[in-house]
């Protein structure tokens, strides 16, 4: 039994404040010359990398919720963390930018890429974002309590300063701070409303969605959506850094929040959400030449680029699971595009290292 309607869905969506910063729908896609190169399912895409805010990417569409709530509690400044390279920390300080809130990014150094004004860093820069590099573990995606600590921090010296501080955790996923709700989240309830309704007009009857997963709240926003509407689809995220019991513990919590948050009881059941951990491979951040020949394939078939952190490392995954018949023939595969192709550059050097091994090529 579905626990309700789409229109009753869209209604309870409408009734938390939202700012528009993109251009949706994101497109929907077939990517014939992939699906007939594997061999097995149809895959189709979503195109969450052209969401049209900056580069574009999944970090917008819950910007749209959470900038609105900074903006009702009459926020000047947003405090985050990411990584250096974080495509969550530079569309939210471009968001923020866009209501004249100030954006304080507190960046860690999770990668061994220097920390350059390279990719999202450069565009933190064009934005004039409060920028503070810390170190940091490398090959894990959240400095757990370390991060929030530092984010007290700077809340306090911006209250000091007289300022009102809006303070929301990496990703936007995990409610706490000042973001009392699963905002985030719910950004992907209605992708997942867009999708169906998109699924519908298309006459496609998907089965599966595959994406990536990093803080967890657009898996817990698809699984609450689907479960809400009582789709049978199954979701699988593709873990870029942490074991997958961690993750489904953190997803499935975000994903009950959010079901409350709307007000429905949809039963979501601990395996509703699947997490894969086996394509981390050397850790969040790092790529392997299996997600370096992915990027190639991907770009050479469909004239799609995928990013190498989150977005190629989960189409390497849904090749290998395609190869190792994780699907039907007859199954429908919708790939979520997450964005993060501003990355792209800043891994120049292991991307040409990876794909010219042995062979000699240089464009110079
Ligand atoms: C943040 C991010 C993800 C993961 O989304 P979460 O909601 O944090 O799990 C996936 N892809 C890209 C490109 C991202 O920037």
């Amino acid at each position: 039994m579905p626990a309700c309607t789409l229109q009753a869905l869209k209604q309870r969506l409408s009734l938390f404040p939202k700012k528009n910063l993109i251009h949706l729908p994101t497109p929907l896609a077939r990517l014939e010359n992939l699906s007939r190169e594997l061999g097995g399912p149809e895959i189709w895409i979503k195109r969450d990398d052209l969401t049209g805010a900056g580069f574009g990417g999944n970090k917008s569409r819950k910007l749209e919720f959470i900038v609105a709530d900074a903006v009702a509690k009459k926020a000047d400044t947003l405090i985050t963390w990411g990584g250096t390279q974080s495509n969550w920390c530079m569309q939210a300080a471009a968001a923020a930018r866009r209501f004249g809130i100030r954006p304080v990014l507190l960046l860690f150094k999770t990668t061994d890429l220097r920390p350059e004004y390279d990719g999202n860093l450069l565009l933190d820069f064009l934005l004039d974002a409060d920028i503070r590099v810390r170190e940091a573990r490398k090959d894990k995606l959240l400095p757990a309590g370390v991060a929030e600590e530092a984010v007290e921090e700077a809340a306090a010296e911006a209250r000091s300063r007289g300022e009102n501080p809006y303070a929301v955790a990496v990703g936007g996923s995990l409610p706490g701070l000042s973001m009392t709700q699963p905002l985030g989240a719910l950004g992907y309830v209605a992708a997942f409303v867009e999708l169906e309704e998109q699924a519908r007009t298309a006459r496609l009857e998907y089965t599966h969605i595959v994406h990536a997963t990093g803080s967890g709240a657009t898996q817990a926003g698809l699984v609450a959506g689907a479960r809400a509407l009582g789709r049978p689809v199954e979701i699988i995220g593709i873990s870029v850094s942490d074991p997958k019991d961690d993750f489904t513990d953190i997803v499935l919590r975000i994903a009950e929040e959010t079901g409350s948050a709307l007000g429905l009881d949809p039963g979501i059941r601990r395996n509703d959400v699947i997490v894969l951990d086996e394509y981390i491979k050397e850790g969040y951040g790092v790529i392997t030449a299996g997600v370096a020949e992915v990027i190639r394939l991907v770009f050479a078939r469909e004239g799609i680029v995928l990013d190498p952190v989150y977005t190629g490392k989960a189409m390497a995954g849904l090749v290998d699971l395609v190869r190792r018949g994780r699907f039907g023939k007859d199954d429908r595969v919708v790939f979520l595009h997450t964005g993060g192709t501003p990355a792209l550059f800043p891994y120049r050097e292991p991307l040409i290292r990876l794909l010219t091994q042995g062979a000699e090529k240089s464009p110079a």
